[in-house]
């Protein structure tokens, strides 16, 4: 192995490993960098939550594009990666929920998304045991998923070593630059690998690697906390998100029957941080328990966080920066591993050809970021 390849990528997450898998399926030779091993960033952290249900248009049309992505992965990538449709069912406690959801399905059913408005009665029946206080009823989308984000990387660095490299334990430390382009990055070890693109993708990191040379990126972490329980009965297939205010979401794995689930703490915790709370192992029960009455007693086998990457308007960050050859993948706040496959191949389309199949503009680094994604 020699020292220069086509494009360097940043970040051994689900968006470095998808963007180098697309770039290195243009026949460009990639490398790799990740400064510990593969999935030891958010990607390792999250609980595979794959959803189309968004509020804007694009956000929409990149999530049903991952879709059909995930759908074919075990054939692309030659591995299973316990893809399973199971999904995603938004519950709506108050009129205004409601009222957003119903607002939200007609945009996504013109998009033709296949997500509909169901009534307690319905939910009752895809929910055994599901507790009704003050439930108004739900948005359905039965094609959303879940699969696991560990076989999703594997298989996409397998497809960058064909042609090029993945390299662990390399954190990147410099972004060498001549008359206003990269040339190459240096490591924490003193070894430089060449290449005229560079490709942010730290997740959390991003803002850091950026500010090796000098650009301010706006993605801040954000942490967030997780639980996962002794396997259990399978009894409902989705994913369940309550968006009260201390509300929570969760699964049941398709395979095992084990309950992984999250919530979002208000106030948030801002910073990288990988520390656990006992109040949220405390909430968790007690929230779970609350919507789901018989999951009040279940053995949890593991805790853990990791952080969110949260742009100030909910969207992610897909540019080429001032620098030439430098960009930025980055900020999925939250989404990454169900957009990564989209996002990778939109990086790699906007980076080897300069433009993308669709307009993504959105996305910019320097872009107005007033507007909100409402479905956080
Ligand atoms: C608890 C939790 C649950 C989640 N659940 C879901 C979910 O259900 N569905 C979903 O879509 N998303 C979920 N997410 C969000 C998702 O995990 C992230 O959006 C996604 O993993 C981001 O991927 P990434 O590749 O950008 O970042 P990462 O996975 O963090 O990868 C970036 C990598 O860059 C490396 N790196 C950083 N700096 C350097 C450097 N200087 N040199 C070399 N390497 C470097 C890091 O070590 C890291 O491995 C969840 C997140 C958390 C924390």
């Amino acid at each position: 192995m020699n020292n220069t390849s086509d494009v360097i990528v940043i970040g051994g997450g689900i968006i470095g490993c998808a963007t180098g898998f697309c770039l290195s399926k243009k026949g460009l030779k990639v490398y790799l960098l990740e400064k510990d091993y593969l999935t030891a960033g958010s990607t390792g952290r999250c609980i595979g939550g794959i959803r189309q249900q968004f509020s804007t248009r694009l956000s929409i049309k990149v999530a049903m594009e991952s879709m059909k992505k995930f759908k074919d992965m075990a054939e692309e990538l030659g591995q299973d990666v316990e893809f399973h449709q199971g999904g995603y069912l938004f519950l709506a406690h108050s009129e205004d929920k409601k009222a957003t959801y119903l607002k939200l399905i007609e945009l996504q059913q013109s998009m033709g998304l296949d997500v509909e408005y169901i009534s307690i009665d319905d939910i009752k029946k895809i929910v055994p045991g599901i507790s009704t206080d003050d439930l108004l009823g739900g948005a359905y989308c039965p094609s959303d998923a879940q699969a696991n984000p560990f076989l999703c990387v594997d298989g996409y660095a397998k497809g960058i070593r064909k042609n090029g490299a993945v390299l662990p334990c390399k954190e990147v430390t410099r972004i060498n630059i001549k008359g206003g382009k990269v040339t190459s990055i240096t490591t924490k070890d003193n070894e430089t690998y060449y290449a005229p693109v560079i490709v942010n993708a730290a997740g959390p990191f991003v803002k850091k690697v950026a500010q090796l040379v000098d650009i301010d990126v706006p993605i801040e972490a954000e942490r967030h906390e997780s639980l996962i329980t002794e396997p259990i009965e399978r009894f409902f297939d989705m994913m369940i998100v309550d968006y009260r205010d201390d509300g929570c979401y969760f699964n049941q794995k398709w395979d095992k029957g084990s309950i992984i689930g999250c919530y979002t703490p208000k106030p948030n915790v801002p910073g990288h941080s990988l520390g656990t709370s006992f109040e949220f192992v405390r909430e968790m029960g007690r929230r779970t328990g609350r919507l789901i009455p018989r999951l009040t007693n279940i053995k949890i086998i593991r805790q853990w966080s990791g952080s969110y990457e949260m742009t100030p308007d909910g969207n992610p960050i897909l540019d080429k920066t001032d620098i030439q050859g430098f960009y930025i993948v980055g900020g999925m706040c939250g989404h990454g591993f169900m957009l990564g496959p989209e996002i990778g191949s939109l990086a790699a389309d906007f980076i080897a050809e300069g433009k993308t199949s669709y307009d993504i503009s959105t996305f910019a680094l320097k872009r107005d970021y007033a507007s909100k994604e409402v479905m956080k």
